[in-house]
This record gives C-alpha cells, structure tokens and sequence, in this order.
C-alpha cells in the first residue's frame, strides 16, 4: 500500500482567483523563471505552504522587476496589496501601533506575488497571538567558505542538546547557505522569555566549542565558525518561511527535510522551483509526517 502516494493525492488542490499580470517577465533571468511560474508555484505549494504561513505578520521580499534589479523588504502597506492581504496592528516599542501583512489564503499569497513578492519571511508568533511565539528558531549562518557537512553537523547537535532538554526540533534547509533548526512551541512564553532561552542556549553551546560556534553576530568572531544566530527570536524578527522561493540564482527553495534525509543532503539550496511535484509529493509522504508539530513548552534552562 502506497501510504505515500495516497497522502499526496488528499492534499486539497486550491486555486486562487487572483489575477496576475506581466506573466511572461523574467523574475529569475539565468533560471528563466518568469512571474507567472512564480505565481503557478506558489499556487501549486499553497495546500503545504499556508500552515506555516497563514495567520503570521509577515515581511515580503519584493523584488518587481525581478531578482537581478532592485529588491526591497516590505514590513507595512496602506492598502496597494487589495483586499485579499490583511492588517493587523501591532503595538510599537515606543507605544504606538503598525498595521502588518498577514495572509489567510491562496488569494493573498498570490495578490503579494502579484505586487512583485518573491520571499515570504514570518514572525514566529500569530497575528491571535502576537506576544506568544508558537516556535523558536535557531538559524545557523555559517562564514563564508566552511563545508555544508559542517552546517548539517551543527544542526544535528543542537538538535540532540535541545533533546537532551526534551525538546523536539526540525530542520528546514534555508535555500541559502544554511540550516534552520525549528523548535515549536505551544504559545505560553512571551518574547522576552523566549529570547532569553534562545540566547542563553547559543551561547551556551558557543562556549562549549568555542572552534565552532559563536553566539555573536560580528563577522570577525565568525571566522570559520558557525554563527548560531537566535536574533530570529526577538519580537518583531522574522525567518524564511517553508516552501518560499529564496531571490537568489536558480530559484531556490527553502525546504523541511527530516533529520534522515538531511545526512543526505549536500547543500542549502538543494530544492528550486523546479522541483515542485517532489516537494508536493514529500510533503504528504511518511518521512516528513508531522515535520513541525510538537506539543512542548520551554524548560527551566
Ligand atoms: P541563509 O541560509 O543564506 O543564511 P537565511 O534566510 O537564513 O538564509 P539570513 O541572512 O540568515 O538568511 O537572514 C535571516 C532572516 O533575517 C531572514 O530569513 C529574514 O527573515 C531576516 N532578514 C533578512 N533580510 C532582512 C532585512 N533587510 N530586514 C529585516 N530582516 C531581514
Ligand atoms: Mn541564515
Ligand atoms: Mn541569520
């Protein structure tokens, strides 16, 4: 019985009534990806793409007349986006209120790519929620010219450190250069809870192989180091969201893998565009069941 095969065939096909225009403008000229594969992709994605992002502040990277020109990262919009992208205001540090993106549907995804949207970044908390982050991420950067086997070996670690403090985490290649390591969270910390664990945790680590890792964010400290960057878990931050086309060469894609399939990974952007059917037929497939999901709040660390 192919478990598999059946998992993907349930997946709701969804379509968007949103209407793209200039469907032929090269967005990705060297992969030759023009804005209305873009669009098909992310139509295509929508059913395993908007669990992660629906119901989340968001930042788009926007880049309209494609990845090569000016791109630019959008937090607030007054209303260009139509109907189908929502608001919600948020409140300010200085005591004040922003209106933020979030999607709910196909529709409002697509009206962002639409308006030029190639990446989609969220905050780690939902817009019924805002001050209780739903997940942590530790997002490793490594310096310029270490080896992705370094990458997957950093992941793998904080991985079992996270266990051995029983917490489930996940990996998401980033599209990029490096590993996301996605802890849930049932919302019950606020922010600054969260950031502090996040950052007592890195630097723990750092200290511990000090060769390896650094907690600081400065270039110079990274020098063939990984940089374990948990800023991502501050009020406002925001990581790459699974599924996203990254505005880089080829059209990568930021991807969930299992911790299984990422021994067998050899880079960042494994996955582009082009590999929509497997990313459809994986996301429904055994390995990756319940990629994401735990039950679990933050233990006295
Ligand atoms: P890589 O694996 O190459 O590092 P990444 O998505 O992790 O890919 P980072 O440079 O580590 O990229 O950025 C981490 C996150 O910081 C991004 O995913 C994004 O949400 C956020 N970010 C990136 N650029 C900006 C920006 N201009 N303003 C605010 N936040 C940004
Ligand atoms: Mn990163
Ligand atoms: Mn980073």
């Amino acid at each position: 019985r192919d478990v598999t095969r059946e998992r993907a065939m349930t997946t709701p096909e969804i379509d968007s009534d949103v209407q793209v225009s200039s469907r032929d403008r090269l967005i990705f000229p060297e992969a030759k990806v023009t804005k209305g594969q873009l669009a098909d992709y992310y139509e295509a994605v929508g059913a395993i793409m908007l669990p992660w992002v629906a119901h989340r502040p968001i930042s788009l990277v926007r880049c309209p007349q494609g990845r090569a020109k000016k791109c630019f990262f959008q937090k607030h919009d007054s209303g260009s986006f139509g109907d189908h992208v929502k608001h919600v205001a948020i409140r300010e540090k200085d005591g004040g209120e922003q209106d933020y993106l979030y999607v709910d549907d196909i529709d409002g995804l697509i009206a962002c790519v639409q308006m030029g949207t190639i990446e989609f970044h969220g905050w780690g908390s939902r817009v019924d929620n805002v001050e209780k982050p739903d997940r942590l991420i530790f997002d490793l950067d490594p310096d310029e010219g270490l080896d992705f086997e370094d990458v997957k070996k950093a992941a793998r670690d904080i991985r079992h450190t996270l266990e051995d403090i029983g917490l489930v985490s996940f990996a998401m290649l980033s599209g990029g250069k490096g590993v996301h390591v996605v802890v849930p969270l049932t919302p019950d910390a606020e922010w600054p809870q969260v950031k502090d664990f996040a950052d007592r945790f890195s630097r723990a680590l750092a200290s511990t192989e000090p060769d390896r890792f650094t907690a600081t964010m400065s270039k110079a400290k990274r020098k063939g180091r990984i940089f374990i960057d948990w800023l991502r878990n501050q009020r406002g931050a925001t990581a790459v969201l699974p599924y996203v086309v990254r505005a880089r060469e080829n059209a990568p894609v930021a991807a969930p893998v299992s911790w299984a399939e990422l021994n067998d990974v050899d880079r960042a952007a494994a996955f582009t565009i082009a590999d929509v059917a497997q990313l459809l037929e994986r996301a429904g497939s055994l390995e990756l069941r319940g990629w994401g999901e735990a039950r679990q709040t933050l233990p006295d660390f």
